[in-house]
């Protein structure tokens, strides 16, 4: 098989490089539109885990992941009234580095025997060059102004309407943390963790009232930065916060899809559903649904279309599911200011049971993913 991937983030570079492990002979090319030393969008990420041993850590195939200094966390603390409640997660995440983590599988492709084209962008429909090759993966993020956006896989997009800013920050903050901030301008909520053992996330969330009287509209970065640093000097022990170049203050986007394929196009990773950072999944999802785009083509070697409808059949399921999630979630801390008011147990009780009502998502991960690792096994 002849198979192109359009991004080398995480869903492409997990889907390429499980496919080449089965099928070492099938030929598989990656473009990815910037350049091998660019930044990688982000900070650091939480995954679900232990590498090597959870099957949904990107972490558990990399050979080497010790060089990634990834950190295990155990607890979350929730500061509000400049009061903290710490409990335990009941489960170990991991907190990585997003930059490392896409170099060594970027690594591990190319040595499979993988090629990645750099400074490819794939930008127009004709760009996929459908007629050759047998499958065309697009796992190129959130981005909906290249023409794969087809009406057909009925896509949706919505913007929250909280600002954010992915900063990362020398502090290390050995739980994952949430923290709510009363500042004369507004509330302010940072969702922070260590990827390093020397850097954190610190992403800041706030309304777009807050945002405009806070004048964070107006300010230079390194303005925002040093605003953002005072607002939290307390919990940050008077550390900066530090925006990577180029990233602004914005509103998520959630592009979400009915079907995950036309034609012998695939949707992968964010391309097909995007959801928001507070339930801190979308690697995780990359992952699952690489996994069963992967035993999809392997049980149907032959037949793109019966893969794809496999693929479809499985993936979207847990897609619509993940979508639920992040939506409630996304909502909770768009109305957080209703809450304020509440003592920190009151208000760590009512984020703890925000997503009471859905099924759980690690649960129906689980399953996905068992199944999809049988391979062959339909
Ligand atoms: C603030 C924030 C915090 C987050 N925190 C977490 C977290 O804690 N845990 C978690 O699991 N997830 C988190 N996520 C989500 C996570 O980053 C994404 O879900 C994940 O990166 C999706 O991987 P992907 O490979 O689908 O897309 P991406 O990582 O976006 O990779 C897409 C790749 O495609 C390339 N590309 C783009 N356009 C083109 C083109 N036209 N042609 C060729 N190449 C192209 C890009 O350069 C990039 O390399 C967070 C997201 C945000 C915004």
């Amino acid at each position: 098989m002849k198979i192109l991937v359009v991004g080398a983030g995480p869903s492409g570079l997990m889907f390429a490089s499980e496919t080449k492990k089965l099928k070492p002979e099938w030929e598989i090319r990656i473009i990815e539109k910037n350049h091998p030393d660019a930044n990688v969008v982000g900070w650091g990420v939480v995954l679900p885990g232990r590498a090597p041993h959870h099957p949904a850590n990107p972490l558990s195939y990399i050979e080497n992941h010790e060089i990634l200094d990834a950190q295990y966390l155990e607890d979350f603390k929730l500061t509000h009234h400049n009061q903290s409640a710490l409990k335990s997660t009941g489960v170990t995440l991991c907190g990585a580095e997003r930059k490392s983590m896409v170099r060594e599988l970027r690594q591990l492709c190319q040595s499979l025997g993988i090629t990645i084209d750099y400074e490819q962008p794939a930008v127009e429909d004709a760009e996929l060059l459908c007629n050759e090759y047998d499958l065309v993966v697009v796992s190129n993020g959130i981005n909906h102004t290249t023409t794969y956006y087809r009406d057909s896989l009925k896509p949706k997009v919505e913007f929250g309407k909280n600002r954010y800013m992915w900063y990362g920050t020398p502090k290390t903050f050995d739980a994952m943390n949430l923290i709510f901030k009363s500042h004369s301008k507004g509330i302010f909520v940072a969702h922070s963790y260590k990827y390093s053992s020397t850097m954190s996330t610190f992403v800041v969330e706030c309304s777009e009232e807050t945002y405009q009287k806070s004048g964070l509209d107006e300010m230079s970065p390194q303005e925002a930065e040093k605003f953002i640093a005072s607002v939290f000097e307390s919990d940050l022990d008077g550390n900066p916060v530090m925006a990577q170049e180029g990233l602004k203050w914005r509103n998520f986007m959630t592009l979400s899809h009915e079907k995950a394929y036309d034609g012998n196009v695939a949707l992968l990773g964010d391309a097909l559903q995007s959801g928001h950072f507070s339930i801190g999944h979308g690697t995780t999802m990359a992952v699952v649904g690489a996994q069963i785009l992967v035993k999809a083509v392997f049980d149907n070697p032959d037949n793109v279309e019966a893969a794809l409808a496999d693929f479809n059949q499985h993936v979207m399921p847990i897609m619509r599911l993940f979508d639920q999630h992040a939506t409630i979630s996304r909502l909770w801390f768009e109305t957080v200011e209703d809450r304020m008011h509440l003592s920190t147990g009151e208000v760590a009780q009512s984020f703890a049971e925000r997503r009471g009502e859905l099924p759980p998502l690690p649960a129906a991960l689980g399953q996905a993913l068992e199944r999809a690792l049988a391979r062959g096994d339909k």
